[in-house]
């Protein structure tokens, strides 16, 4: 059966008291945008604690629900057939002749599931149930009837028409985007940055990022890489503005002038003091970093202590409290697994220590700050006149 109206079930957002039209219309935005590369015409739209997604033209279901699949707030995308409510026998046919067909040559069990939302509807919902049930033991020779523990769930909403449906897809779950202000992501080339931007987008926030790359030490490449994987958490959050930052003068320094098992300590430290400025001038509530308790030396608890304390801003790590593991899982489910493998160089591996500190001290780090003293106010204005920002959209 071809459907050409998906019913979409929103819960957290559907609580929001007063404030549940706000988080609506963000769901209806986010799903406008989300198809507008999907061929075929769409028309989305509040109804009754719903939202409704007509297509038209020339449309393809996978293609809509792949779509629809990549928007936060929807729990569950439901394909739904659509009838006018004409005489009640006619519904009961309809009725059945639906799961005839969604269900041809299954064996299932099934209960119904029918709802008076317009309750001037002449007959009970507990007479709709046994009606319906009747009616596609009728039609139907392979399936039988569990109200306690069914495989299929046969919805039947009553409307200004007749919703039904019993397939429900997942949708990602979460929060519309723009519903939470806007946090700025340091996204690198690797597998976590990317998984850290998604799980807090998946919150309602908007994402803006940063990359620092180091030409001639990293290459276009690197750079597009990056740009790629904007692209793909793009697709969940909205057009991402990518800020990116030439840092390798800021490196250079810091590597001709201090200790070498501090390198990468430091440095972390002065991407984080660039990402905070360029948050607050673009009205970012907070940093996003994929940074994981114990995963390599700069994310013990001590050099998380001595990065963070750079920033006054609230720094997000999502990724905090996961194994590597459990990052890639997302990574592949979310589909930016693939591009962060792909090997090109990173500004943190080209310029480290063969043994880095890893349980650094404030006052360690900043004695060796001190020594930047000199130079280091000039190179990060420098490097803050060369942010480029790239906007970048779902592809
Ligand atoms: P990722 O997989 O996200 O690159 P990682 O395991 O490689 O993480 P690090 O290289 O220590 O870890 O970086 C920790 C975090 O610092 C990253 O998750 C990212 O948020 C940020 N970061 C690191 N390098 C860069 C960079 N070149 N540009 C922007 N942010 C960066
Ligand atoms: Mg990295």
């Amino acid at each position: 059966m071809r459907f050409d109206s998906y019913l979409i079930k929103y819960a957290e957002i559907g609580v929001k008291g007063k404030n549940r039209y706000l988080f609506e219309d963000a769901l209806v935005k986010q799903i406008r945008y989300s198809l507008r590369r999907t061929e075929g015409e769409f028309n989305v739209y509040k109804f009754q604690g719903r939202v409704m997604v007509e297509c038209s033209g020339d449309f393809d279901n996978d293609s809509v629900c792949d779509a629809l699949s990549h928007v936060f707030g929807i729990v569950g995308i439901c394909p739904v057939l659509v009838k006018e409510l004409t005489d009640y026998e006619t519904l009961k046919k309809d009725v059945a002749l639906y799961m005839k067909e969604v269900y041809a040559g299954e064996t299932i069990t099934f209960k119904s599931y029918a709802r008076r939302i317009d309750k001037n509807y002449p007959v009970l919902s507990p007479q709709m149930n046994r009606d319906f049930g009747e009616a596609v033991l009728a039609e139907m020779d392979n399936a039988s009837v569990d109200v306690h523990d069914p495989q299929v769930t046969l919805s039947v909403e009553i409307r200004d028409k007749a919703y039904i449906y019993s397939k429900v897809l997942p949708g990602p779950g979460g929060m519309p985007v723009g519903t939470a202000g806007k946090a700025m992501l340091l996204l690198s080339g690797g597998i976590d940055s990317p998984v850290a931007g998604y799980m807090i987008g998946k919150r309602g926030v908007t994402i803006d990022a940063v990359y620092f790359h180091a030409p001639p030490y990293t290459s276009e490449r690197a750079k597009q890489k990056v740009i790629d994987l904007a692209s793909l958490v793009a697709s969940y959050t909205g057009p991402i503005n990518l800020h990116v930052i030439n840092f390798t003068d800021i490196q250079l320094y810091i590597y001709e002038t201090c200790p070498h098992d501090q390198l990468t300590i430091i440095m972390r430290r002065y991407m984080m003091r660039i990402a905070e400025t360029l948050a607050l001038q673009s009205e970012c509530l907070g940093l996003i970093t994929g940074e994981s308790i114990g995963q390599v030396a700069s994310q013990t608890m001590q050099s998380l202590m001595v990065t963070g304390e750079v920033c006054t801003l609230p720094v997000y790590r999502p990724c905090i409290g996961m194994d590597k593991q459990e990052i890639i899982d997302i990574s592949e489910k979310i589909g930016t697994y693939e591009t962060s493998i792909l090997p090109y160089e990173d500004c943190c591996t080209i310029f480290v220590a063969k043994h880095p500190v890893t349980k650094p001290t404030l006052k360690g780090t900043l004695i060796s700050e001190q020594k930047l003293s000199e130079k280091i106010d000039d190179l990060v204005r420098t490097a803050l006149e060369t942010d480029e920002v790239i906007r970048v959209a779902a592809r």
